[in-house]
Formats: C-alpha cells, structure tokens, sequence
C-alpha cells in the first residue's frame, strides 16, 4: 500500500514539476498523503514560480458594519439575533471614527467592509455608506462584501447581481471579499446555512463580477462536516471558474474556529498539520489562482509563518481591530504594527510587499 501511494506522489510530482494541471484524484491523494516536507516543499516550489519571493501584506481596516444577521449559520459565532446580547449595527458616524482611527498610521491604505445580513437594512443603506466612505477617504482603497452579501442584497432589493454590483462600483467598491464560499457543496451548505446564498449564487457573484471588472478573492472554509472529497470539488469549482473569467485575485483557505459556534461543539480546532496540508494542496491544485493567503488571524503568527513555506504568498494584514474570528476564540492578537508584519516576513527570508486590494504593489521593503 505504501508503494503504491508513493508511485502515485512521483507521478503527481512530475507533472507538477511540468506544469500540468493536476486530477480531482490527485487532489484526494495529496489531502491523504502523511509525506509532510514533501507536500510543503513542492507547493513551495510551485509558490516560487508563480510569484517569486514577494510576501504580499496590506495595511488595513477592517469594518464589520453589524452582527446582526438573519442566516445564523451554524459555524459563525460573529451572527447574533437583533435582540441578543452583544448585537450592534454601527452608524455612518461610528464607522467614520472608526477609520480615522485607524489612520493614525500614516500608511493605512485601505478597508476591508463585511457584515451581517441585517434583517431591515435596505440596499441603499449599504450603498450610501460605500458612497459616504468613498467620498470622505477617496484615498482609501474599499474591498468590500462577500458573495453572500451582494446576494442577500439582490434578494432584498428585487435586482440583478449586475445591477446591485454596477451601483456599488459606481459608489467606489474596488474589489470584493472572498468570505461566504464556505464549501460550495449543497449537502454542506443545507446543513450548516441554509438560510444565505447556494453554491450556485455565490459563484454567479464572483463570475458577474469578474464580466464587470471588478476582481474578488475566493475562501474556503474547512475543519467541520466537509469531506476531504468536497474540499477538492470545492478547489475544481474555483479553478474552472477562474478558467472561465480570470477574475480571482487571491485564494484563502480558513480553518473553523469552533469556539462560541452552535457547531462547535462537536468540533475541536484544525491541526497545523491539517492547516499546512490544505495550504500546500490549495496552491498545488489552483494553477490559475496566482495568490494563496495565510490568514494570520486563524492559522496564529507562527503556523502563518510557516504557512508562506508551504505554498502561501500573502499574510493579509494589519487589520486594525479584527472581532469576526475572535467571538470564535480566535487566539491571535486583534491586529499587527506593519513593523511585526515586515518582521514576520523578513524572519523567514522573503521579501515584504505593502499592496492595495488589488494586489498593487504600493512599498517593497528590502
Ligand atoms: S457567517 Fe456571515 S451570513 Fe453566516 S451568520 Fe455569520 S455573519 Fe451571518
């Protein structure tokens, strides 16, 4: 038995090593290999020639408008009901302190906007809160909502994806964030949410998207009910897509926090070795996707570090106050000096690259 997977690592090997696209059952084979420095330096080589020594970082603000969503889904611990306690919905004026704070740093450069699905917020709300931000900060770079946001505001608005998307483009929205892709497998989703977007309606977002311009990110949530079999679905379904529009810019793979979560407790937390194989075996299996994230927040410092070994090129950012991840007992600081970024970054020999949502690279610190 053992022989037998080893013949099948050389051949994967091989045809990694000539650039050819790898198999669904290849990509089941290297999720169940155990050939830990193998995996990580493989996906490192592929890493090397698809973006050089460059550790992509931004220095940014996330913004989570509110908690207080209608879909309740069983791995979040961020969603709350109207009523319950610790919800909150922030005013325009809160969200303007909120970023002039955060521009303390002299080299803040952008936001990173997701929510809840709040249950009487009208598009425009959002709208007018983009248009707002927009016309304050035009300096600022704005990635903002998910998959599952720009369809929930489809739905409440009786639009189209292209018409909702259009407006937001036209209010200043630069890129759109990689949450809600969970897995994108409809056994998965009707268990754990299925009250917010279908796999199908995600990726109608991210393919509208790509048609008008706009560049989005892609996630994939992993460490619960999903099988090692939809995790690779999950990674094809990306990748054809990309095939189709180009318009993926980065992929990030986020482990399950169960902390606080009504699934949690079924559940302990993702190994390193479960988090460094799903990295390595997402950068080897997306050979369209040119960036693979080391979410620092949920993976920790150290195993992100370890991470832009294994395959990743970006460790996201400074954050400025992250809450989403942390109400799921997220044991990482809520945010890093651009300093302890650069720091990171230099420790393991690479070279750090400030960028904005769009991967443009605004500082490259030798
Ligand atoms: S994951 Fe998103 S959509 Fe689901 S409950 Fe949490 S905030 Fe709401």
């Amino acid at each position: 038995m053992k022989m037998q997977i080893s013949n099948d690592l050389r051949k994967i090997k091989k045809k990694i090593l000539n650039g050819e696209r790898l198999t669904r059952d290849e990509g089941i084979t290297l999720f169940n290999c155990n050939e830990f420095a193998w995996l990580g330096s493989l996906a490192d080589e592929v890493r090397k020639r698809m973006s050089d020594d460059l550790v992509y970082y931004n220095v940014n603000c996330h913004v989570n408008l509110t908690n207080i969503c209608t879909a309740r889904c069983k791995f979040c611990a961020f969603g709350r009901d109207e009523k319950s306690d610790g919800a909150y919905a922030m005013t325009i004026e809160q969200v303007i302190n909120l970023i002039n704070d955060a521009l303390k740093d002299p080299n803040m450069s952008g936001l990173h906007i997701v929510s809840g699905l709040h249950p009487t917020w009208k598009f425009e709300d959002y709208l007018e809160i983009i248009k707002t931000i927009h016309e304050k900060f035009p300096e600022l770079y704005i990635k903002g909502f998910t998959g599952v946001e720009i369809t929930h505001f489809a739905k409440i608005s009786g639009r189209s994806v292209e018409n909702i998307l259009t407006e937001l483009i036209d209010a200043g929205l630069q890129a759109i964030a990689g949450g809600g892709a969970e897995i994108l497998s409809d056994r998965v989703r009707n268990l754990l949410c299925p009250k917010k977007a279908t796999a199908e309606e995600w990726l109608n977002v991210a393919r509208t998207a790509h048609n008008l311009g706009l560049k989005t990110n892609a996630s994939m949530l992993y460490g619960h009910i999903e099988t090692i079999e939809e995790r690779v679905d999950h990674l094809i379904k990306l990748r054809e897509l990309q095939d189709e529009t180009g318009g993926f810019q980065t992929f990030i793979p986020f482990p399950f926090l169960p902390k606080n979560t009504e699934l949690g407790k079924n559940f302990k937390q993702t190994s390193m070795w479960d988090d460094l194989r799903t990295i390595a075996v997402s950068r080897l299996m997306l050979d369209n996707i040119k960036n693979i994230k080391a979410y620092w927040v949920m993976l920790t410092v150290p195993v992100a570090q370890v991470a832009l070994n294994f395959g990743a090129n970006d460790i996201d950012g400074t954050i400025h106050k992250e809450t989403i991840l942390h109400d799921a007992g997220a044991s990482s600081p809520t945010n890093l000096a651009e300093d302890e970024i650069i720091k990171i970054i230099h420790e393991i020999g690479r070279v750090p690259a400030a960028c904005d949502c769009n991967y443009n690279i605004l500082r490259i610190i030798e």
